[in-house]
C-alpha cells in the first residue's frame, strides 16, 4: 500500500469541493480499496461520501423509482417497492457478489466498478485501460471471459455489474451533481464503450457525484426478471446474463425491454430483440426467433466463441421465464 489521505465529507458541498480538487469518492470501499492494494489505482486523496444524504429509495415524479447512490445493494434488493415494481433489479442484485459485500457495497459504487479483466488487475501486463497506449494483453491472451459485443482493437473487457444490465434494460437515468449543478444522463450513455480511449469509462465530469439512479414508470402489468449464467452458482461474475421486462395487454406484447451482461464492454441493450417481440403474441417460437438476434454484431475472440450460442440460449430462456412457456 502507498500513502494517501482520507477525509470524510460532512455535506454534499464539502464532497463536491474535494472532488473538484481531484479527491476520489469512496462509498462502501469494496472494490476501490482492492484496486488500491494492487496499485492498479493510486488516488492521493479519498473523500468518504458515506455520510451524505443519498441513502433513500423514493418514488419519483411520474411514478418511477429513485434509488439513492448510497443505498446498499442489499437495501435496494430488499426494498418493497423495488421488489414489487422491478423484480429484475432485485434479482440482479441478489445474484451479485456475496451477502457480506452486498451489505457494504452501494448502488453508485456498483455501476462505477471497474472490469474484472485479469490483465487490467495485473500491473505487469499491457493494458490500454490502466495505462493508455501500452497495448492489450487480452487480445492474444486468455480471453474466455471477455466481451463479444462493443469491443474495439484497444480493449475487449466486459463491464462486470449485474444491476447495470437491469438498469440498461429498463432505460434508467443517472442523476449527477457537479460543480456546474445537476444533470441527468440516460443509463445507456453513462457507461462508455472503449473505442480508442478505454481508460475513459463513464460520462462523468471532474468532481461529479452520482446522486441516484432513476427508473422510469413503466406500463403495468409488467413481468420482469434477471437470469445469470456463470461457472459456479454463487459468488461469481456472469458469463452471460439477461434482464427482460415485458408488458402484455390483450394477450399481445406491447412493450419489451431487454439487455444482456457478461458479453458487452458495457451492459448491452438489444433493440433488435425488443422489436421482434413487440406486437406479437407470446409463444415458445417467438422467444426463439427473437433471441436469434441477441448476438447480432458479435465479434468473438479465440476463447470466447461459446458465448455467442450461450447468449442466445440465455435470452431465449429468460424470455420464456418472464413471458411464459406456450
Ligand atoms: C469478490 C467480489 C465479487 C463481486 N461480484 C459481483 C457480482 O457478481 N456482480 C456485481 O455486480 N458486482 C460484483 N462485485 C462488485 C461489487 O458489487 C462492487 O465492489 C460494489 O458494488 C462497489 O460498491 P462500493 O460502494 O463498495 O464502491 P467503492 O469501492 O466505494 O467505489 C467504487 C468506485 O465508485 C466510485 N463511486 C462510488 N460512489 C460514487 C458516487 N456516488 N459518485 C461517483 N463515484 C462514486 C468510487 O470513486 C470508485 O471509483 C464483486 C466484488 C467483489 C470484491
Ligand atoms: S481487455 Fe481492456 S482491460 Fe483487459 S487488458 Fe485489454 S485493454 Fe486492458
Amino acid at each position: 500500500m502507498y500513502p494517501f489521505s482520507l477525509a470524510k465529507a460532512s455535506d454534499t458541498r464539502e464532497a463536491l469541493n474535494a472532488g473538484r480538487r481531484g479527491g476520489r469518492y469512496i462509498a462502501g470501499g469494496t472494490t476501490l480499496v482492492d484496486l488500491m492494494r494492487e496499485t492498479v489505482e493510486r488516488p492521493g486523496t479519498l473523500v468518504d461520501i458515506s455520510g451524505l444524504p443519498l441513502h433513500d429509495v423514493t418514488v419519483a415524479e411520474g411514478g418511477g423509482l429513485r434509488i439513492g447512490a448510497l443505498v446498499t445493494m442489499s437495501g435496494a434488493a430488499a426494498h418493497s417497492k423495488v421488489r414489487t415494481l422491478y423484480p429484475v433489479v432485485s434479482q440482479a442484485l441478489e445474484l451479485s457478489a456475496s451477502a457480506q459485500l452486498r451489505n457494504m457495497a452501494t448502488i453508485g459504487g456498483n455501476i462505477m466498478q471497474r472490469t474484472r479483466c485479469t490483465y487490467f488487475r495485473d500491473v505487469t501486463a499491457a493494458c490500454n485501460k490502466r495505462e493508455p497506449g501500452s497495448g492489450c494483453a487480452a487480445l492474444e491472451g486468455f480471453n474466455r471471459s471477455h466481451a463479444i459485443l462493443g469491443t474495439s482493437d484497444a480493449c475487449v473487457a466486459t463491464h462486470p455489474s449485474d444491476v447495470a444490465v437491469a438498469f440498461a434494460a429498463l432505460e434508467a437515468q443517472v442523476r449527477l451533481l457537479g460543480p456546474d449543478g445537476e444533470r441527468t444522463v440516460p443509463f445507456v450513455d453513462f457507461l462508455l464503450r472503449p473505442g480508442s480511449t478505454p481508460n475513459r469509462e463513464q460520462a462523468l465530469r471532474k468532481g461529479e457525484l452520482i446522486t441516484s439512479v432513476e427508473i422510469p414508470a413503466l406500463p403495468r402489468p409488467l413481468e420482469s426478471g434477471y437470469l445469470k449464467v456463470r461457472d459456479r452458482q454463487s459468488y461469481e461474475f456472469a458469463l452471460t446474463s439477461a434482464a427482460a421486462a415485458l408488458h402484455l395487454r390483450g394477450g399481445v406484447i406491447r412493450e419489451a425491454k431487454v439487455a444482456v451482461g457478461g458479453v458487452g464492454t458495457v451492459p448491452w441493450k438489444l433493440p433488435a430483440v425488443e422489436e421482434a417481440l413487440v406486437g406479437e403474441r407470446p409463444s415458445d417460437r417467438l422467444w426463439a426467433e427473437a433471441a436469434a438476434h441477441a448476438a447480432d454484431g458479435a465479434r468473438p475472440l479465440q476463447h470466447n466463441r461459446f458465448k455467442v450460442e450461450l447468449l442466445k440460449r440465455t435470452v431465449e430462456r429468460q424470455l420464456r421465464i418472464v413471458g411464459g412457456s406456450r
